[in-house]
């Protein structure tokens, strides 16, 4: 398996630092030969290359089996004419990623205030309010006069029909319960057509419960209930922002994990942003990027019907979940290490017998 690391900005380096160290020790506990090729992307590209994300990039990735992308500084990055691209932007379009699934769970010995929940949510990628994907040319976010701006969001069947189908295929091999999260009753036209299509394809799913809530109301029911929940889909920005809630409430966005999923691409991404506040500081936690890769890992096995890449997946889930139980974790999720010290308690972890499930 030939995976592409793109360390990126802010924490990005130090997290991809980790998350390579814990691929090259499963790699090696599970014989998945992996070959790991490093590129620069964001500003070290920018520096380099004149452009965040270098002409030939995308070619390399797409030949390669996986793609790990570390968190980049998209804020810094607002004139495309002058190579600022957004990298998580293109790589999603460009390889038609159309599925960011964003898993969050709570853990054994991490104390958290809204007991135990294991869900996922399922977010469109490809379309919605993110202006810069909106268009075959041009931007979707207008300055009509200097006090004036108009953001449009796109949304179409074809989308929504591919996400509600992941959404509800996703839904069947875990508890079988789906919920929809929208905001039909403003949205009426763009989010009445998202609700109607995830409704009618769940109708194709027999046994698969179905409940939708507004995107408003659901931001106190997953604080209050969120073990209620199961599998959640949404649109874009929507989906975005309700992971980064539910990260948070396993006990730290530093343990939001995400693979983003196309026909034939796929590219690990941890939920958060580059976290500048704390980069360079060796404190950043590197389990989401860590938890990303694994999710690589199980969609290379499946797709590749390869068992041993899902044994390595779920062995390094279980690791993360044993180091936050005995507190071999960075100080927001309650341990006392820096990143490269948490990296190398997963890798001492995989190496020994200590990865029984958690
Ligand atoms: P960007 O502009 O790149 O999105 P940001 O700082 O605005 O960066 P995030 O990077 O998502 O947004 O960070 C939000 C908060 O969560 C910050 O306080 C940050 O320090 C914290 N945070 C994000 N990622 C991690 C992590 N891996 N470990 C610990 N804290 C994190």
């Amino acid at each position: 398996m030939r995976i592409v690391v793109l360390p990126g900005d802010g924490i990005g380096p130090e997290i991809a630092a980790a998350t390579s160290a814990v691929l090259r020790a499963a790699s090696e506990r599970f014989q998945l030969n992996v070959a790991i090729e490093e590129h620069a992307v964001g500003h070290d590209s920018l520096r380099l290359f004149g452009a965040t994300v270098r002409p030939g990039l995308l070619e390399i990735v797409r030949a390669a089996d996986g793609l790990i992308l570390g968190p980049t500084a998209t804020f810094d990055f607002k004139d495309e004419q002058s190579g600022e691209i957004n990298p998580s932007k293109f790589f999603r379009k460009s390889l038609d990623l159309f599925a960011n699934v964003r898993p969050a769970r709570t853990y054994p010995g991490l104390h958290n205030r809204f007991g135990a929940f294991d869900l996922v949510v399922v977010r469109e990628n490809t379309e919605g309010f993110y202006s810069d994907r909106n268009m075959e040319q041009g931007n979707g976010e207008l300055l009509v006069t200097p006090d004036v701006a108009i953001s449009l969001r796109r949304v179409t069947r074809h989308c929504c029909e591919r996400i509600a189908k992941a959404a509800c295929q996703l839904a069947m091999r875990r508890s079988k319960r789906l919920t929809i999260v929208h905001k039909a009753n403003v949205l009426k036209i763009g989010d009445g057509m998202f609700l109607d299509i995830c409704r009618a394809t769940a109708g194709e799913f027999p046994g698969l419960a179905v409940d939708d809530i507004l995107v408003d109301a659901m931001m106190a029911h997953v604080v209050r209930q969120p073990d209620r929940f199961d599998v959640i889909v949404s649109t874009n920005m929507f989906g975005d922002i309700l992971s980064d809630l539910t990260a948070e409430l396993s006990g730290s966005l530093g343990l939001g994990g995400s693979l983003n999923v196309g026909a034939s691409h796929a590219m690990a991404q941890a939920a958060h942003g580059s976290a500048p506040d704390i980069a360079g500081r060796d404190v950043a936690n590197p389990f989401s990027l860590i938890l990303s890769m694994a999710l690589l890992l199980a969609w290379h096995g499946e797709r590749s019907g390869a068992a041993r890449f899902e044994s390595a997946a779920r062995a390094i889930e279980n690791a993360v979940a044993a180091a936050i139980g005995g507190g071999r974790a960075t100080r927001d999720v309650g341990g006392q290490l820096g990143t490269a010290a948490t990296g190398q308690a997963i890798v001492d972890i995989l190496a020994s017998n200590d990865n029984r499930p958690v």
